[in-house]
């Protein structure tokens, strides 16, 4: 199963995607989190990536486009992945069309959590509050500044990478706002049917 979840910061990406691997039993790729890896580890790639992401900004197409494509290479990728937070533009959805496309394969679907801004920041706060409640570490990314500029960048960049799958027949729109399981159920609901009609 090749999977992209896509949608705004604070839909639930990374906790569907979680959900969507122990059900395929693929890995979960999540750029933000190799990303926020790199940063934490001081690595090249962190130096270079940190300032950008503490402003809520895009990292370049062309450093998370080489990151995934080394990441679907290692052998625990054949079977499929999920991946999260990525693509974000047009430029990194057809640079793994490309990478897909070398490997003689497809995605199954890209699957959109659509859901309410107001939801979106509710979320965000109570991911602050959670985080420091149970002594962890509050991403330097999740304060309303930058949060808003995140959502603003989700605004400005998804509407041409939605069309793109859409175009494609690979969009799948969920409704975001039910709660997490209910989400989870209607993705696998969804991704059944197509894979029931692409069989018949
Ligand atoms: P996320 O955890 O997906 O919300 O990503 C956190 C931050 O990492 C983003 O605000 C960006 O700065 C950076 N980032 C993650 N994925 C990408 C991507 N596909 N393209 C560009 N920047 C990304």
């Amino acid at each position: 199963m090749r999977l992209v979840v896509l949608g705004p910061p604070g839909a639930g990406k990374g906790t569907q995607a979680r959900r969507l691997v122990e059900r395929y039993a693929v890995p979960q790729l999540s750029t933000g989190e190799m990303l926020r890896a790199a940063v934490a580890d001081g690595t090249e790639l962190g130096r270079a990536v940190k300032a950008i992401m503490d402003r809520g900004e895009l990292v370049p197409d062309e450093v998370v486009n080489q990151m995934v494509s080394d990441r679907i290479d290692r052998e625990d990728c054949p079977n499929g992945f999920v991946l999260d937070g990525y693509p974000r533009t047009v430029e990194q959805a057809k640079a793994l069309t490309a990478m897909l496309d070398a490997k003689s394969t497809k995605l199954d679907a890209a699957i959109e959590l659509k859901i309410d801004r107001a939801l979106l920041i509710e979320r965000m706060a109570k991911r602050v509050a959670d985080t420091l409640a149970t002594g962890g570490t509050v991403r330097s990314d999740d304060n309303p500044e930058t949060f808003a500029r995140r959502l603003e960048e989700y605004g400005q960049t998804s509407g041409p990478l939605l069309d793109y799958y859409l175009r494609r027949g690979e969009l799948v729109q969920i409704d975001g706002m039910e709660g997490m399981e209910a989400v989870t159920r209607n993705i696998a609901k969804l991704l059944g049917e197509r894979s029931s009609d692409q069989d018949g």
